[in-house]
């Protein structure tokens, strides 16, 4: 059976990128991109005050002790927004808040708890060391430096520095439109009856959100029953979509009709079950569509947990690829200490649903418990992935294993 890396190296070698557009801030959070950022001008734009105080001479305060007391006179007040007129003048003090540009001629602030302040007169008994509590001019970012790298998904930070920046649009790749099918006869909306056998269509939801946490734009096609005329007009709109996503339906019952309507609608399947588990029947797909544009297909097991976790390997990586991105494995591996023996006797991959730890420096981690790929609750529990690799056999407690935060 196809190995779990072999299967990822197929879909990320073949999955399209997408063209790129320019988007304004508030489009841009979880998106990857298409080109450096350069900062227009220094960061912060002028010297200001990292407290509220007073900005003297620091020189002024060469002999301030605790026995020597030193007076200055207070010349006036700059608050943030503001800008000081004058030129600080030896022995004065000029009352400074947060944010508010350093007057010409200071170059540090002193504290207002540190001081007396008597008649318009401060006194202080530390001598103050030039650039306390400044903020220089470009001491974040400098004119012409790159900020952003082309690649980098769009956290708020990020949009926040583009926004100081005085940047108002980036360019972005396209968000893929994510088709999302959910299949069998079994499956009802949430607000619609439970009758007897039927079971809620759970899946839809996850995958919606994840999708949109993956940065994609999720399209619902609805849910169709184990039918063959009915999921294919389906599976017939999503294909007009950037990449179709469907659970359920893969594996090897006699109502398990995926795969078949995808052939028989051209859609050529790369590769049909993994040596992974949960997740194992999944299908990887390519169509190409009346354009020419190139569809990914990944046909996902209906097992609420494997659907997930098929999509946390397979889908998710695939997106943030097409997206522009580099690789979305965390860079940080981790390992931690099993907390009790995890049986295994097969040869596949397991990715487990773990409860790391964090024990005096020392990471722990343990299952959820029951380990069903029907049991979806494991993963509202679970903030890890515990990933046993293939050769790997029963695993004992005090192992380390690697995990994957969730
Ligand atoms: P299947 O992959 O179609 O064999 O389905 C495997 C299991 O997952 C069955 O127990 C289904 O009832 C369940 N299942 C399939 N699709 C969904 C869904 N959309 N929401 C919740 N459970 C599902
Ligand atoms: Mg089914």
């Amino acid at each position: 059976m196809l190995s779990f890396q072999d299967a990822r190296r197929a879909i990320l070698q073949t999955v399209p990128t997408m063209s790129t557009e320019s988007a304004v801030l508030r489009e841009a959070y979880h998106r990857i991109l298409a080109a450096d950022v350069v900062a227009g001008m220094d960061l912060p734009p002028f010297d200001n005050s990292s407290m509220d105080g007073y900005a003297i001479r620091s020189s002024d305060t060469a002999n301030a002790t605790g026995g020597n007391r030193m007076r200055l006179n207070i010349a006036g007040e700059v608050s943030a927004g503001q800008i000081s007129r004058r030129e600080l003048q030896p022995g004065t003090a000029v009352r400074i808040m947060t944010g508010a540009p350093i007057p010409e001629g200071a170059d540090a602030v002193i504290e207002q708890e540190l001081v007396d302040l008597r008649n318009g007169v401060i006194e202080l008994h530390t001598r103050v060391a030039e650039g306390r509590n400044v903020r220089r001019r470009g001491e974040e970012t400098q004119k012409g430096e790159i900020v952003l790298r082309k690649g980098t998904r769009l956290t708020p930070a990020c949009v926040g520095v583009l926004a100081s920046l005085g940047i108002t649009h980036v360019e972005l790749h396209v968000r893929p439109s994510v088709a999302l099918l959910t299949t069998g006869s079994e499956i009802v909306g949430v607000e619609e009856p439970l009758a007897p056998g039927k079971i809620r269509n759970s899946n839809a939801y996850t995958l919606w959100g994840l999708v949109v946490e993956s940065g994609g734009n999720p399209v619902d096609l609805g849910k169709a029953g184990d039918d063959e005329e009915e999921i294919r007009s389906k599976i017939e709109l999503g294909l007009q979509n950037d990449v179709l996503v469907t659970s359920g339906g893969v594996s090897v019952g006699k109502h398990d009709l995926v795969l078949h309507v995808l052939k028989e609608l051209g859609v050529a399947i790369q590769f049909w079950k993994v040596n992974i588990k949960p997740g194992m029947p999944m299908a990887f797909g390519l169509y190409r569509s009346a354009q020419s544009r190139i569809v990914p297909v990944f046909a996902l097991p209906g097992n609420p947990v494997s659907t997930m976790v098929t999509f946390l390997q397979f889908v998710r990586p695939a997106l943030t690829r097409m997206s522009g991105g580099v690789d979305d494995k965390p860079s940080l591996k981790l390992s931690a200490k099993l907390e009790h023996d995890i049986p295994k006797t097969d040869e596949k991959r397991h990715f487990s649903r773990g409860i790391v730890r964090n024990v005096q420096g020392n990471l722990f981690v343990r299952t959820t418990g029951s380990q069903s790929s029907g049991m979806l609750s494991s993963l509202v529990i679970a903030n890890c992935l515990i990933v046993i690799p293939e050769e790997r056999k029963d695993l004992k407690a005090g192992d380390e294993v690697e995990i994957e935060l969730l």
